[in-house]
């Protein structure tokens, strides 16, 4: 595994490029050529989808000079997490504002934020509810002035512009032509700029919260936002049971949204058993909230006759395996 050295795009691109390909064989996913991308491997602190995700609101600080980046999160986020080391890795000095009331013992991912540098500041559950409006950090006596904030996740256009990098990585790099790209889809940032930079490859993102429509209408807003480049389009299914209405027809992104296992962060024993029968069989390490759930999803749905037989499919493997800790 190599480290991300230097904070510029081109190192960066060229860690993306390194990152391997691996081919799976399991009778978890029958009929299907399976592939993952270990974008986990990125770099042992500041790994999977979360790197790409910051990349550009770095570089953004760095050019204006400003010497602190701000951004909120949970207990367990892996935002939280990757932000502390960048910042550590950088020169940049982070703030993380965390959702509930300081607990008498830090989290792992916590004490690892505080670790790397992270100053952490503890807001009630109500107040973090207003974290998307424009006054929130005002409001919680926080100085945004010298700050640069990213949004919860990293999601938000910077967000979405290095997720569509790893699309356009993807590309360049693909051992073999893809017919669908597979991801875990939270704020759905990564899905919009997988859309965005892999163009005709489908891609499919698993939601892994009940989101009602919130993901589909994030992903189309950034899109929109990126001016019209992205032709594609996004449609919602929800698969129980059924067979996925117009799935992957020759230009459509679909977004499952059957899968969330009982909402964001549930871990019911079915999920840990595929987990266990996953880790038996591929060895390669998920996490239950979101890698797990989007494994699964692919397991249900190769099994269920919903994919055609000998698609290749490619799975971006996006890291959290620092959450685990909240688990195992
Ligand atoms: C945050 C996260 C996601 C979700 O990414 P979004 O861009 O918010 O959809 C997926 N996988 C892992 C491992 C994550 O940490």
């Amino acid at each position: 595994m190599d480290f991300l050295e230097r904070l510029d795009l081109k190192t960066f691109t060229e860690a993306a490029r390194r990152v391997p390909y691996e081919r799976v064989y399991s009778h978890l996913f029958p009929g299907i050529e399976l592939w993952v991308r270990r974008d986990d491997r990125l770099d042992p602190m500041l790994s999977g989808n979360k790197a790409y995700k910051l990349l550009f609101s770095l570089l953004e600080a760095r050019e204006r000079g400003i010497k602190t980046v701000v951004t909120c999160g949970g207990a367990w986020s892996n935002h939280i997490h990757a932000t502390a080391a960048a910042g550590a890795r950088f020169g940049f000095s982070t703030l993380g504002v965390i959702r509930g009331e300081r607990p008498s013992s830090l989290s792992a991912t916590l004490q690892d934020a505080q670790r790397l540098g992270m100053k952490l500041v503890f807001v009630t559950r109500a107040q973090y509810r207003r974290r998307g409006e424009a006054e929130f950090l005002c409001e919680i006596g926080i100085d945004e002035e010298s700050m640069l904030f990213v949004p919860e996740g990293g999601a938000g256009l910077p967000g979405v512009r290095g997720a569509r990098l790893l699309g356009r990585v993807i590309k360049e790099t693909s051992p073999v032509r893809f017919d669908q790209v597979w991801v875990a889809s939270g704020t759905g940032a990564t899905f919009a700029g997988l859309v965005a930079g892999l163009r005709e490859f489908p891609v499919v993102g698993v939601e892994v919260l009940k989101a009602g429509g919130s993901i589909e209408a994030g992903v189309s807003q950034w899109l929109r936002e990126l001016k019209g480049e992205v032709e594609q389009s996004i449609e919602r299914v929800d698969t129980q049971g059924a067979v996925y209405r117009g799935f992957l027809g020759d230009s459509c992104c679909n977004l499952l949204s059957s899968f969330h296992c009982g909402g964001y962060g549930k871990f019911p024993s079915y999920l840990s058993s595929f987990l266990d029968d996953f880790d038996a069989q591929v060895g390669i390490p998920l996490d239950p909230v979101y890698t797990g759930k989007l494994f699964y999803a692919l397991s249900k749905s190769a099994s269920s006759g919903n994919i055609a037989a000998g698609s290749k499919v490619l799975v971006v493997h996006s890291g959290g395996g620092q959450g685990r800790r909240g688990y195992f």
